[in-house]
């Protein structure tokens, strides 16, 4: 389907780009456009004017402190993610880009626009809250730092507000981590994930259970099947898979992801 007429702006700043959002209700961030534009065609939005971000250098790029703190671009793709070295410092960030989709998706898809879009389908949303990382966040009155685990409020809301863009991701260091999912046949659609990150405790994102991943904590990776039992999970069904079904893979996942993430 062809799309509705629309502005384009292409801006060259990011106090630019700001602006223009600030300035327009009906204004939105285009980023990769793998999920806004097929939205777009299926006229489940119709913004009036999109603000490509494509041409802001400032919100790309990957950066390693001595520490092995990440500080990720929230305009890189992740087929740049996977070829960069500085992003091996924490090894799942890459192995999970790998698993998205295809080729022409993970050249133009962004990991700002995975998570901002918040699709409980994606595979980046319950990988932040595993790792623990912070969204920079920025609108035309300065900047502030949101934790993954509370950046994610409900199906495609974030804590990014009108007017404000998702800059940069911080991911702190770490490796011992692991992901498990499910999906609709190879690289398809998660019916449903877990990202696990060991950390003196055992933290497990769940995705597809619920609008938001849902964040379980265990004390050993023993412990996890259990805690997920206790989490009482209600996921959705439709034509994938029950909530039942759902809810056997959540326990089978985070146990799996978990245990990945033990033994490295
Ligand atoms: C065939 C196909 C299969 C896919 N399969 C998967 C999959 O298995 N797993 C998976 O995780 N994803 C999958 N996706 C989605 C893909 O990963 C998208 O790239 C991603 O969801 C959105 O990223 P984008 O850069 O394309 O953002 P866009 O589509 O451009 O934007 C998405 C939303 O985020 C907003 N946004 C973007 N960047 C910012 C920012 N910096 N600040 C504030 N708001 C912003 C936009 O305004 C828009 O509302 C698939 C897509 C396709 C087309």
């Amino acid at each position: 389907m062809l799309l509705r007429e629309v502005e384009y702006a292409k801006p060259a700043s990011l106090s630019e780009a700001l602006e223009l959002l600030a300035a327009n209700e009906g204004a939105r961030a285009l980023a990769g456009g793998q999920t806004l534009i097929n939205v777009m065609k299926a006229r489940a939005a119709s913004p009036d004017l999109l603000v490509d971000l494509n041409g802001l250098d400032e919100l790309r790029g990957i950066e390693l402190a001595p520490d092995g703190t990440l500080t990720i671009g929230a305009m890189t793709t992740y087929s740049a993610l996977l070829r960069s070295a500085e992003a091996k410092a924490r090894p799942i960030l890459g192995e999970v880009c790998a698993q998205i989709a295809d080729v022409q998706v993970r050249n133009r898809g962004t990991i700002g626009g995975n998570v901002c879009s918040n699709d409980p389908t994606n595979h980046l949303p319950p990988l932040m809250v595993a790792v623990g990382a912070r969204m920079t966040i920025a609108g035309r009155d300065g900047e502030r730092e949101v934790p993954a685990e509370e950046f994610f409020l409900g199906v495609y809301l974030t804590a990014v507000g009108p007017g404000e863009l998702l800059t940069r991701i911080t991911v702190p260091p770490g490796r011992k981590d692991g992901f498990a999912s499910v999906t609709l046949g190879a690289d398809g659609t998660c019916i449903c994930n877990a990202a696990a990150t060991v950390d003196g405790t055992v933290r497990v994102a769940l995705g597809c259970v619920d609008a938001v991943p849902v964040l379980v904590i265990a004390d050993a990776p023993e412990a996890v099947g259990e805690a997920v039992r206790a989490a009482g999970l209600t996921p959705p069904s439709d034509v994938h898979a029950s909530s039942e079904y759902r809810a056997h893979l959540a326990e089978v996942l985070a146990i799996r992801a978990a245990r990945e993430a033990a033994e490295r």
